[in-house]
């Protein structure tokens, strides 16, 4: 069924009883050409795209929860292109560009709202940092615009302009940038993909892979042995286990990251700032709630749950930036599994297993990349090769030194 603002009236019309399931769910086949793990916004991309863009249709999706259950479902939905790497910048624009078009694509409402990111500077040395990192995404073909504090105490008149440690000198804005609704973008992709013929099928974990002499045999499941072409990776968090079941050591470490979610308050924030003297980032849902987050943990672990004192640390960071956010009460909040690589950028390509690939080392900015990560991974897969947007993201660029540190920060993965 084509979403359309007739349908919404003729589905009215019977009380919205003859609304179609979004996508069907169908017993797994012995065999497909491609299997992609994980059903998170990058896995289910990954298939559309393979369908949509490279006529491969012979597709599953395996996820061993629900779709969308996983970081997909859990992040504070901020998308942007603010990149200075070459790596980077490219690769993070190409996904910026679809998810402009993404609803079109889709027919499905991501709720894309370009509402603007703005990243505060503090200090006369981040304000250089920010002018080089927008200069970059302007030679990139991206958008960027320094803010002085005058054009700032405009938009963003809530913030602490002359805190005594961290006075608000100005911004860097990307008017582009702005946030998605998390989930619908799994939906729309995962309702996408079924209507090209892939096969989405949940509560199926894989639990071990089958190699022989080198090359990707099939997968071992809870719901038996599945055979496959070629497999795609896509499970963020649980990238080093995954990539065990096939023998692999991965330059990844996971981590917790924890988002929280306030009471629904009159509209506030009406853009995504992120404080330069601290760690932290907020912006305001349609519902009215104040969507925030800061810092990783800090120690590794696989638990979808965090710690008070990050919390405490993060709520800090807010009262710096914002002060009127003291009387504000927190409702919700919750953590994800975080795939840490040692130079902050993912790895999308070939592994030394033939036909097994992957899409993680996502770290905390993987949700804005989904699209993008989706469309270059596709390619990949269809070709047995990355596309030019992705071929600095190659596992082996930890053994040859071509690491992309955007933070120069060096092999810490708690830091990026
Ligand atoms: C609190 C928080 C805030 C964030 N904020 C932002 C943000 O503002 N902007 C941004 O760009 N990014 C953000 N991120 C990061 C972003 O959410 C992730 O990088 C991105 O969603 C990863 O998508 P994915 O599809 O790769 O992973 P996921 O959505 O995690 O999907 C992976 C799936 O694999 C499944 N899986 C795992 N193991 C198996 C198995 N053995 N068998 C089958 N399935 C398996 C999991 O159940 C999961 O559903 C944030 C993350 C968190 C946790």
């Amino acid at each position: 069924m084509k979403h359309s603002a007739l349908q919404i009236f003729r589905q009215a019309w019977s009380s919205h009883r003859k609304w179609p399931r979004t996508w069907s769910s169908p017993e797994p086949k012995p065999a497909y050409d491609v299997v992609i793990v994980g059903g998170g916004g990058h896995g289910l991309a990954t298939a559309f795209y393979l369908a949509s863009e490279h006529g491969i249709r012979n597709v599953a999706v395996l996820e061993k929860g629900w779709i969308g259950g996983g970081n997909t479902g859990r992040n504070t939905t901020i998308v942007r292109s603010n990149y200075l790497l070459d790596g980077n910048e490219p690769f993070y624009e190409w996904s910026l560009k679809l998810w402009e078009g993404l609803e079109q694509s889709l027919n499905y409402n991501v709720m894309m709202s370009q509402r603007g990111v703005i990243n505060l500077f503090h200090s006369d040395s981040q304000r250089d940092g920010f002018v080089r990192r927008g200069n970059g995404m302007l030679m990139h073909g991206a958008d960027a615009k320094l803010m002085d504090r005058d054009e700032l105490e405009k938009v963003l008149p809530y913030l602490d302009f002359d805190n005594a440690r961290f006075p608000v000198l100005g911004g860097l804005c990307q008017p582009r940038g702005g946030t998605a609704r998390h989930d619908a973008v799994a939906w729309g992709f995962a309702r996408a993909a079924d209507q090209l013929g892939v096969d989405i099928i949940q509560n199926c974990e894989v639990t071990g892979m089958r190699v022989n002499n080198g090359a990707i045999e099939g997968l071992d499941t809870t719901r038996g042995f599945i055979g496959a072409g070629k497999v795609g990776l896509a499970v963020a968090g649980n990238s080093s286990r995954l990539a065990s079941m096939a023998g692999l050591r991965l330059p990844i470490e996971s981590h917790v990251l924890q988002a929280f979610v306030s009471e629904s308050i009159k509209p506030l924030v009406d853009t995504v700032v992120t404080f330069g003297a601290g760690h932290f980032y907020i912006s305001q849902s349609d519902k009215g709630g104040l969507v925030f987050g800061g810092d990783l943990d800090g120690y590794n672990s696989y638990a979808q749950r965090g710690n008070l004192p990050t919390a405490e640390h993060i709520m800090e960071s807010g009262m710096a930036m914002m002060p009127c956010l003291g009387r504000v009460r927190v409702v919700r909040h919750w953590g994800g599994v975080m795939d840490m690589t040692m130079d902050g950028s993912p790895i999308i390509g070939l592994t030394p297993v033939t036909g097994l690939y992957l899409n993680g080392g996502w770290c905390y900015g993987g949700f804005k990349a989904t699209p993008g990560s989706g469309w270059v991974f596709a390619y990949t897969l269809a070709r047995g090769e990355p596309h030019r947007l992705n071929a600095a993201y190659r596992l082996d660029r930890f053994s040859t030194g071509r690491i992309i540190d955007e933070k120069g920060v060096g092999p810490q993965p708690n830091l990026h």
